[in-house]
Parts: structure tokens; C-alpha cells; sequence
């Protein structure tokens, strides 16, 4: 049987040391959002915190792998949230960006394929943006 990690017992194994900003900034990433969202999305939604704390609870959010950033080409950095529950392990999923809703959509089901690099190379991190069309702009185009 498998049940999901409460909030704050997510921080709490991500090492990260709870707080009642920090536990409210999780709960609207992880339950509001369904994609890639940017720092101005989460001040939109939280407007009570001011901007540098919810930049520094990414930071700490990113740094202790519950989230992955993404630079979708929109200029905005992106975020989102790491669906597995051994966010370590992670490689990554795919994403897509909407060119014309211009959403980027989390494709958690798809992985990042490894690349083999030259020697000598030491790859850190990978990010996979594929442009296009969500299902819905493509299925409005079609009519
Ligand atoms: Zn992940
Ligand atoms: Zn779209
Ligand atoms: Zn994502």
C-alpha cells in the first residue's frame, strides 16, 4: 500500500526545517499548481508573503530537490514540482511549452533520455523543452 507523504512530512525528509511561510508556499506549489509556475504565479497567489521570501523558498526548494527548474525560453524561470517520491533519484521529465497558450506542461510520465557526453564532460543537470502545442490549442487549431 503506498500512501502520499503529507506535506510536512515531505519537508521534514527533504531536510528542510519547517516553517509556517514555508509549509504554506509547499501546499499552494503542490496543490494549486498542475505545471511549471514562476515566482510572479506564486506572488499572484500568495500575496501576503513578499517576494524575496518566496524567491529564497524556492531557492530552498529547488536546492533540496523537491523542485526542478526549467527555462522555458518565456524569460521567466520556471519551477515545478518533483513527482517522484525519491527526488534524488530523479532524472527529470520532458516538458512542453505552448506557443500558443504559452503554458509550459509537466509530461511526468515522460523521462529525459541520457545523453552520452564526450570524456571529460561532467554533466550537473538537464533540462528538456520541447516547443509545440498543448492538446487543447492543437485540438482549437484543428477546427
Ligand atoms: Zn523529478
Ligand atoms: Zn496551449
Ligand atoms: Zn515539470
Amino acid at each position: 500500500m503506498h500512501l502520499p507523504l503529507s506535506d510536512e512530512q515531505t519537508l521534514l525528509n527533504a531536510g528542510i526545517r519547517l516553517t509556517a511561510v514555508r509549509l504554506m508556499v509547499w501546499q499552494q506549489i503542490r496543490h494549486a499548481f498542475t505545471d511549471a509556475f514562476s515566482l510572479a504565479d506564486l506572488e499572484a497567489a500568495l500575496s501576503t508573503v513578499d517576494r524575496s521570501t518566496l524567491f529564497r523558498t524556492l531557492t530552498l526548494f529547488t536546492e533540496s530537490h523537491l523542485l526542478h527548474e526549467i527555462d522555458d525560453g518565456s524569460g521567466a524561470q520556471k519551477y515545478c514540482v518533483c513527482h517522484l517520491d525519491d527526488t534524488r533519484q530523479c532524472q527529470g521529465h520532458v516538458h512542453l511549452t505552448c506557443r500558443i497558450c504559452h503554458r509550459t506542461y509537466c509530461l511526468t510520465n515522460v523521462s529525459i533520455p541520457q545523453v552520452a557526453l564526450p570524456k571529460g564532460f561532467e554533466p550537473e543537470e538537464t533540462e528538456y523543452v520541447v516547443k509545440g502545442l498543448c492538446p487543447r490549442c492543437a485540438a482549437a487549431k484543428g477546427k
